[in-house]
């Protein structure tokens, strides 16, 4: 007798051991009734064309986190408008006729777990972004897109803010010197979108940032996160989040793409943050 065999998923990445993208999935699926192989497959930059084709030949599709993004917005057949302003990916899907396409569910993903867990307003507020990477440029364009009446981009390498702060092409968005910071007064929102927690180094930020209504967000989550978020503290925001919550958004975003139902992140949510 035949039997019907659990489609397949993967995240790519390098390193990926540590990622909870496995685990989410598999609650959503539990939650959804739809069974589910998704597992986590480290590749390193010169592998992960080939190893994405050859897996996705036979699954259905992928999640994509770093240092693969750009790879995989490249490879792609086919994008939606999502990956294309950001000229990156975080989800492959294989279409029926095996064309790959390419979307983007970070932006959507943070916006979502601000405005309705951390319950950030965007419309008319003063953000400052932190780093203009990968993720800084996954989010950029959705917090433009949710309002905020002003989006200073401060990155450590100087021409890759000027140069995000062109392409989002709008004058509420504008790029300023990591060395400019004691002088641009507090913000209502600071994300933190640079890898430095991750990577264990230091950040060298004023308190003058920070007022008694601004919020701190950092998209990093575990140890990563811990250096934005004592600083936050330390210099008095109203309130300071990691970006677990983004995560099992964008995740959700990917899920609800892949099986035409959108999971409920909340439990999901609830389960990882559980001590
Ligand atoms: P990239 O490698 O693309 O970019 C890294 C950014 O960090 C650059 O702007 C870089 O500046 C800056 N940076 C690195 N080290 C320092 C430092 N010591 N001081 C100041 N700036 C520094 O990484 P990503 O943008 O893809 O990822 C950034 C973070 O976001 C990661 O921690 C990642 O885990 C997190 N993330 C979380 C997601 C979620 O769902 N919660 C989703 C996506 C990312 P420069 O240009 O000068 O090198």
């Amino acid at each position: 007798m035949a039997t019907t065999l659990p489609a397949r998923y993967a995240v790519f990445g390098h390193p990926i051991g540590h990622s909870l993208s496995p685990t989410i999935h598999r609650l959503f699926g539990g939650q959804c009734g739809i069974k589910l192989q998704y597992s986590a497959i480290d590749v390193p930059p010169e592998s992960f064309a080939d190893a994405v084709h050859r897996f996705l030949a036979e699954a259905h599709g992928a999640n994509v986190s770093l240092p693969h993004k750009a790879a995989a917005f490249a490879l792609a057949d086919e994008r939606s408008i999502a990956a294309s302003r950001t000229g990156s990916a975080n989800v492959l899907t294989r279409r029926p006729d095996g064309r790959l396409a390419a979307h983007n569910t970070d932006g959507a993903g943070l916006v979502r777990d601000l405005t309705t867990r951390q319950h950030c307003m965007l419309a008319g507020r003063r953000v400052l972004l932190l780093g203009a990477g990968g993720a800084a440029r996954g989010i950029a364009w959705d917090l433009l897109d949710a309002g905020v009446a002003e989006l200073t981009i401060a990155n450590r390498t100087a021409d890759t803010a000027s140069a995000l702060a062109a392409a989002l092409g709008v004058s509420r968005a504008r790029a300023r010197r990591w060395n400019e910071l004691a002088g641009l007064g507090s913000f209502d929102l600071i994300v933190h979108a640079t890898s430095a927690g991750v990577l264990g180094q230091a950040l060298q930020l004023p308190h003058s940032l920070v007022d008694p209504q601004t919020i701190g967000y950092d998209l990093s989550y575990g140890p990563g996160a811990r250096g934005f978020l004592d600083w936050a503290r330390a210099a008095g925001v109203a309130a300071a989040c990691d970006g677990l919550g983004m995560l099992v958004e964008q995740a959700a975003d990917a899920f609800a793409l892949w099986h035409g139902q959108r999971p409920q992140a909340d439990p999901v949510y609830a389960q990882l943050r559980a001590p």
